[in-house]
């Protein structure tokens, strides 16, 4: 079966790509906006798909590239990456999040889900820096859930699985992102201890039409499951795609359907409105 359903991922993946960035931000002003910390977050909604009740946000960074406006991170976090910068970036958005996660009331038992990149999984430190920062922030480890697409987990599988295990043992949430979209192996992939699985908004998109990709969203749920994680859906943009997903079983839903990535006081006022 899984060997059917790689054989499905590679022929049928779909290439979608982000648009290119308008600007290429030069590193040391990035590396200044950092220092300033100058960067901020955004925050997108993610909901049970059975109820539509709000379990948790994902929190994305943003940096307002003095006199060219907002750009995202398609555009900045490869160079943070290459100039060694992101575990510092990494850091400041995980606090920022878990500032504004820290104001909610605790009885909502409000997740929140930060993008982890390869080179803070190769950062043997890492593990305590993040404890610290939910202890400081008096935030339960249950709460603070870390995304690691599946290419990330590839790059050095035995320093991410070091990295991992540590982080799965404090008690953190453990999220395979872009699930589909690397060449991570199954077999590979089943022996690290994530706790959830996000499909790839490519195969979501396919999937509100019939066809191929619908068989393949139900095989990746199933998989999910079969390893005891639980399965989110991003990239949800339509009814169609979100009540295939509720039909087939899948945990949770995240996309513009359901919210788009807000600032802290925008998803506050989104909150109350929906009385969440
Ligand atoms: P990702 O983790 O897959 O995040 C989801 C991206 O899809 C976000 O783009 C979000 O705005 C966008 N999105 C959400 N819902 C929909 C939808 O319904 N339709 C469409 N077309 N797009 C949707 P964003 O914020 O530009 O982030 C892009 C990528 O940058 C993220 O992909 C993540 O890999 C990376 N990233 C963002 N913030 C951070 C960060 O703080 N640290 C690291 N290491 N990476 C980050
Ligand atoms: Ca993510
Ligand atoms: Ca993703
Ligand atoms: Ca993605």
């Amino acid at each position: 079966r899984a060997s059917k359903l790689r054989e499905l991922l590679s022929s049928e993946r779909p290439v979608r790509q982000d648009p290119p960035s308008p600007t290429v931000p030069a590193v040391e002003d990035l590396q200044d906006a950092i220092d300033r910390q100058a960067l901020t977050v955004v925050f997108q909604p993610r909901i049970r798909c059975t109820d539509n009740h709000l379990v948790g946000v994902e929190v994305l960074a943003r940096w307002n590239y003095p006199g060219r406006g907002a750009i995202g991170p398609s555009a900045f976090i490869p160079i943070a990456e290459d100039a060694g910068l992101i575990v510092q970036l990494t850091t400041q958005v995980i606090d920022m999040g878990l500032e504004w996660l820290a104001r909610r009331r605790p009885e909502q038992h409000l997740q929140m889900s930060v993008n982890f990149s390869t080179a803070s999984l190769t950062d043997r430190g890492f593990p305590e820096v993040v404890e610290n920062l939910a202890r400081t922030r008096g935030i339960e480890p249950h709460r603070l859930i870390l995304e690691v697409s599946d290419r990330a987990v590839m790059a050095d599988p035995m320093v991410s699985l070091n990295v991992l295990a540590r982080l799965r043992d404090k008690g953190f949430g453990l999220s395979i992102d872009d699930f589909g979209s690397g060449n991570a192996s199954l077999e590979q992939l089943a022996r690290m201890p994530f706790s959830d699985m996000k499909i790839d908004s490519a195969f979501v998109h396919d999937a509100s039409r019939a066809g191929v990709a619908r068989k393949v969203v139900r095989a990746i749920v199933a998989l999910g499951h079969s390893q005891d994680m639980t399965v989110t859906a991003e990239g949800v943009e339509d009814h169609e795609a979100l009540r295939f997903l509720k039909d087939i079983g899948c945990d949770f839903a995240q996309g513009y359907l359901i919210g788009r990535p807000m600032s802290a006081e925008r998803i506050s006022a989104w909150m109350d409105a929906r009385a969440f």
